[in-house]
């Protein structure tokens, strides 16, 4: 793990892009710090993007600046209005608010034509009707100068008709390009005259059939950081080779602002993929339920999962912002869920693989409640009545007929404790034709109460239960990591590298009877098993309860780390 730094999110943030705003306020450079988080609306957005929208929303926020949400709507293809519904209810969950500051890079359609034709007019623009394959050929390689368009040279006069004529739908799709004129035999290959504008036939979700000629990336997303005004313009390393290009069209065209770009470390997180490309195939070929699917890295499938938002910040802000790209181990980031859910979440009980427990010295038709602690460090939290009877259920692992030495839980001749009710010692076990336990009969001891014994005695297990008489069923859905390899593709086709066992489906676990109204997505600790939360698909009577995480890192035992 390269990516880490000595920031936690409880002090203050320190990075080079904070230390650069600072610089830029101290001097006077800017009075106010203006960001955006820039995601174009073709995917649902992932623990990535989280990374940038902490980064741009969390300086906005930290130097009383402002942060705009700018849809870089600009390949009606493939975009859609789903996911710019999704995209504002996943950066609002994660915390943030971008009050009136919303705006579309399809608003400035208009404004960034009018600039392409001022490329024109003064040269610095031209029309190529070469096709997209022999302009790849023509733009040469690293170590090959690139060679000139034969229509490179047009007057600007004859090149402003065209560019008229392309908006105007008289040219097919993909027969004319506009193109910056910059430099054909530039090292960088951005600079070797890149597109401006392509004809494309397709809707789009804000302006319609108004266009069918749509800005690139990179003609359209410098100034329309220009026309908001915003003064740090934060991106990810990728587009550190296009930052010249960035800074071309600021000193070439009349904008009303000058922005500069910082580039940073991306996010990446082992056992799991963050490019839309994959996630949008994971979704469309039915390898994951949806978008929210909970083994999903998106921001919708790790709230459906239970990961509090606070979380995923506070693992944003551990890791810190870098120059370099990294690979954050998974483990890292369920330590952090882990953290904050033990001291969010309440306490609850459930066992999720039963068998049968029967006090045989409990009166039949008799039943009781216990009090039980709803969280261990916090007192406020209270208590609630559990109820106890002669028929419990436990977990199947909690009983071991051979036992080694070591196992302190449900044997034949030894005493356990039941969680917050008595002691019991189990006697007999009954099995089905095949040999199966499916029932331990025990008896108790109505002196331990509460789970001590007024003699003193001790016992060295103790175990959680659930009344089989008044237990809620569920189904309950454990996930695993989505890959089985840290970096899927790595050795070989990155769909080869999913995890067959991600999700399993436990379909009968008990449940006790407060848990039946819990709140959606809201984890509880279920005591000694980890922590679960409702899932949208529960219904009072068919409770279904995702696993947010485990108590501990099974993974790394199980890999032996
Ligand atoms: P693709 O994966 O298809 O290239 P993208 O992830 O870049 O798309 P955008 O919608 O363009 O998708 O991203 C919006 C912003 O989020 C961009 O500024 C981008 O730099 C940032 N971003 C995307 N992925 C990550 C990541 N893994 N870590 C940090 N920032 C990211
Ligand atoms: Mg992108």
């Amino acid at each position: 793990m390269n990516d880490l730094t000595d920031n936690h999110a409880d002090g203050a943030l320190t990075d080079f892009i904070r230390e650069r705003v600072r610089a830029d306020l101290d001097s006077g450079l800017h009075s106010r710090v203006v960001t955006r988080f820039p995601p174009e609306p073709n995917g649902f957005l992932h623990i990535g993007h989280a990374k940038s929208i902490c980064l741009n929303f969390g300086i906005a926020a930290e130097f009383g600046g402002q942060c705009h949400l700018r849809f870089d709507d600009t390949n009606p293809a493939k975009e859609d209005e789903t996911y710019i519904r999704a995209i504002e209810k996943d950066v609002r969950w994660l915390g943030f608010d971008w009050g009136e500051n919303l705006f579309h890079a399809s608003d400035y359609f208009e404004q960034l034509y009018e600039w392409a034709s001022h490329l024109i007019r003064e040269g610095k623009a031209y029309v190529d009707d070469l096709s997209a394959d022999e302009i790849r050929e023509y733009r040469g390689t690293l170590t090959e100068p690139g060679k000139p368009s034969p229509y490179r040279d047009r007057a600007p006069d004859e090149n402003l008709d065209l560019f008229a004529r392309m908006r105007a739908g008289e040219f097919a799709d993909g027969a004319k390009v506009l193109r910056a004129k910059v430099d054909m035999a530039s090292g960088n290959i951005n600079l070797r005259d890149p597109v401006l504008y392509r004809i494309v036939r397709a809707p789009h979700p804000r302006t319609g059939d108004t266009w069918c000629i749509y800005p690139t990336y990179d003609f359209a997303h410098g100034q329309s950081d220009a026309i908001e005004g915003i003064t740090h313009s934060i991106c990810t390393l990728e587009f550190e080779d296009h930052r010249p290009l960035y800074d071309w069209f600021i000193e070439n065209l009349p904008v009303p602002s000058r922005p500069r770009q910082y580039e940073f470390g991306r996010l990446n997180l082992g056992h799991t993929v963050l490019s839309k490309r994959r996630l949008i195939q994971l979704v469309t070929d039915g390898h994951v339920a949806g978008w929210d699917d909970p083994r999903m890295p998106t921001v919708s499938g790790l709230r459906r999962r239970g990961v509090p938002a606070a979380a995923i910040r506070d693992f944003i802000a551990r890791l810190g912002v870098t120059k370099a790209d990294g690979l954050v181990e998974m483990s890292y980031f369920e330590n952090t869920i882990r953290d904050h859910l033990n001291t969010s979440a309440l306490r609850r009980m459930a066992v999720l693989d039963p068998v049968k427990l029967v006090i045989e010295n409990y009166p039949e038709g008799q039943s009781e409640e216990l009090d039980a602690v709803n969280h261990p460090g916090d007192e406020t939290a209270g208590t609630r009545k559990l109820p106890f009877g002669r028929e419990l259920y436990v977990e199947r692992d909690d009983f071991m007929e051979d036992p080694p030495k070591k196992f302190h839980r449900l044997a034949i001749g030894q005493e356990v404790r039941l969680r917050f009710a008595y002691f019991v010692t189990c006697h007999d076990v009954i099995k089905d034709a095949d040999g199966n336990v499916v029932e331990l009969r025990c008896t108790y001891d109505p002196e331990t109460r509460g789970g001590d014994a007024p003699d003193g005695r001790k016992v060295r297990g103790t175990i959680h239960w659930v009344s089989a008489t008044h237990a809620a069923t569920a189904e309950v859905r454990l996930y695993d990591h989505l890959f089985a390899e840290e970096e899927p593709g790595k050795e070989r086709d990155w769909l080869d590298d999913l995890n067959p066992a991600s999700l399993s489906v436990l379909e009968t676990s008990y449940l006790e009877p407060a848990l039946t109204d819990a709140e959606t997505g809201v984890p509880v600790q279920f005591e000694r098993l980890g922590y679960f939360c409702a899932d949208p698909d529960s219904a009072p009577d068919a409770l279904v309860f995702n696993r947010t995480v485990g108590l501990r890192d099974s993974w790394a035992k199980a890999k032996g780390r």
